[in-house]
């Protein structure tokens, strides 16, 4: 069967988000999965766009609803993935994007694991990962020390992904993850 979920996982600043927004842009009918989160807007980001801003009581009331197709905390907010959304996009033919921590790859494969293909991009090193997460200028020194903290634990899990691409540099890095899915979406040659 083709694989139709690819999950994008990297620990946050390894280049990950820029990867998948370029990607939809150069792959037909493929679909990025826009999450629920707790976590309040970023300076620039969009509800409805970059995610769904909803409340902690909306994201409990949608667990217990089982909405998501997977969700998780991650580093201290809720994050969750929409089952209808997954459902619709695959009913009609299209492929999904997904970029969502190891536990969403881990929770995906179980549930899809016929269409899942789970990618895990890592960055050349901690350090490299801790200018990029000072240059963004967005996170507060707390937050970008949890964020190195679960780094560590999330490079030790990339083994258990089909697919792991060394961000060294975004443009190599991309052109390997851009034919890769086409590959698998049978866009080039076809290797399944
Ligand atoms: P950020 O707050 O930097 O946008 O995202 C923090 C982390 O949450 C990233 O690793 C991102 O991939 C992950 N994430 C975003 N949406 C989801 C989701 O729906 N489910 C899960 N499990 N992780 C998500």
């Amino acid at each position: 069967m083709h694989k139709k979920l690819f999950v994008i996982s990297a620990p946050s600043g390894a280049g990950k988000t820029t990867l998948c927004l370029k990607l939809i842009k150069d792959i037909p009918h493929i679909i990025l999965s826009i999450s629920s989160t707790t976590r309040p807007p970023r300076r620039g980001e969009k509800d409805g766009v970059d995610y769904f801003f909803i409340s902690h009581d909306e994201f409990q009331n949608k667990i217990k609803t089982h909405q998501f197709a997977e969700w998780a905390i991650v580093h201290s907010n809720y994050y969750g993935t929409s089952k209808k959304f997954i459902e619709d996009t695959l009913k009609n033919g299209n492929a999904i994007l997904l970029d969502i921590d190891i536990q969403g790859a881990a929770s995906l494969r179980k549930v899809y694991p016929e269409l899942s293909y789970t990618i895990f991009i890592a960055p050349p090193n901690l350090q490299a990962l801790e200018k990029r997460l000072r240059s963004r200028g967005t996170d507060s020194e707390t937050i970008i020390q949890k964020r190195l903290k679960n780094a560590t634990k999330e490079l030790q899990e990339a083994k258990q992904f089909d697919k792991i691409i060394l961000n060294d540099n975004l443009e190599r890095a991309y052109l390997e993850l851009k034919n890769l899915i086409k590959e698998k979406l049978c866009l080039n040659k076809c290797t399944e």
